[in-house]
């Protein structure tokens, strides 16, 4: 069982977890945007195997540039370390970055941005075609801001996602996330993970990734079988986002997702450099700012004692 005073110890590691999982994001996001929406026949008629930071794609992106995965996340981050925990904040700023007029802006977002804009509201009405992958695009600094604490997680999990997307199934798969990335942040092993996953899967049938059906669309359903049939069936960071990107279809929102739990994971020495060299240095270098500020407001940081997730046997996990 870990201990408060273990966790403390590790918090140089988790703090370097915390950055690869940012940073793993945003290549995901950068690699995979190159290819969003073609097939993955496509993908290999024209690369073999996708696996340099081009840029192009139907955006035309400059090598390296992120897209609106990234720079979400950059919104929530950014909130999170101005003002704490507020979805006011956070709509807010998601307001600003949409009259920044970005490249890509998904629909759900758009309607979600717009609702708050004309009534101010920070959540709409569950609604059947908010089924998309756009709130669990975002979770990575939710994950790390809420560390050791799985009740604030949902809360802000919830709160976060509602803004654009209340759907069970978008719900469910941001908590996944959120749980598989603070996992792994704080140093459980794979398997550790793959429970989590299956205990997902049970309740969320058409989360099942096993067989895996090839299909990776903006639907969080399909989204949710890439991003884990790769992450379980992966063993380096380069060889998860690789794989994942190249299955094509909503490449960049895939990328991004597995590239966050994938680089809490692995950790920061797994990211090719020569990913992290292309990445916007802007973008590069807030982002390692923002993870180091996250950590350190995190209850974690602050001496709270883990708490256990639903199918744990054994919390302390790899540092038990
Ligand atoms: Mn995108
Ligand atoms: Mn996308």
């Amino acid at each position: 069982m870990g201990t408060v005073s273990g966790y403390l110890a590790h918090l140089p590691d988790v703090r370097m977890r915390a950055r690869a999982s940012l940073l793993g994001l945003a290549v995901g996001d950068a690699l995979g945007a190159t290819v969003e929406f073609m097939t993955a026949g496509e993908i290999h008629a024209k690369y073999g195997v996708h696996r340099k930071m081009i840029g192009g794609g139907w955006l035309r992106l400059r090598p390296g540039q992120v897209t609106d995965d990234t720079q979400m996340s950059l919104c929530i981050a950014r909130s999170l370390v101005a003002v704490g925990y507020s979805p006011e904040d956070i709509a807010r700023r998601f307001v600003t970055w949409y009259q920044s007029k970005p490249p890509d802006v998904g629909n759900t977002c758009r309607r979600g941005i717009a609702r708050f804009i004309n009534q101010g509201t920070v959540h709409g009405l569950p609604n059947d075609g908010d089924a998309g992958n756009g709130a669990v695009m975002r979770m990575a600094p939710v994950a790390v801001a809420a560390l050791a604490d799985e009740r604030l997680l949902e809360d802000m999990t919830i709160g976060q996602a509602h803004i654009t997307h209340h759907h069970p199934l978008s719900d469910a798969a941001s908590l996944l996330v959120g749980r598989l990335i603070q996992l792994a942040l704080i140093g459980h092993a794979m398997d550790r993970l793959q429970r989590q996953a299956n205990d997902t899967v049970t309740k969320f049938r058409s989360f099942r990734f096993a067989p895996y059906h090839g299909l990776a669309t903006a639907y969080v359903a399909d989204t949710m079988q890439t991003v884990l049939h790769f992450l379980f069936s992966t063993s380096s960071f380069e060889e998860c986002v690789v794989a994942t990107v190249n299955q094509g279809g909503d490449a960049d929102t895939t990328g991004a997702i597995v590239g966050a739990i994938a680089g809490a994971y692995y950790g920061l020495d797994s990211i090719p450099r020569d990913w992290l060299r292309k990445l916007d240095p802007d973008v590069r270098d807030e982002l390692t700012s923002l993870a180091d500020q996250l950590v350190d407001r995190s209850p974690l940081a602050n001496g709270q004692p883990v708490t256990v997730f639903p199918p744990a046997k054994h919390p302390g996990g790899a540092l038990g």
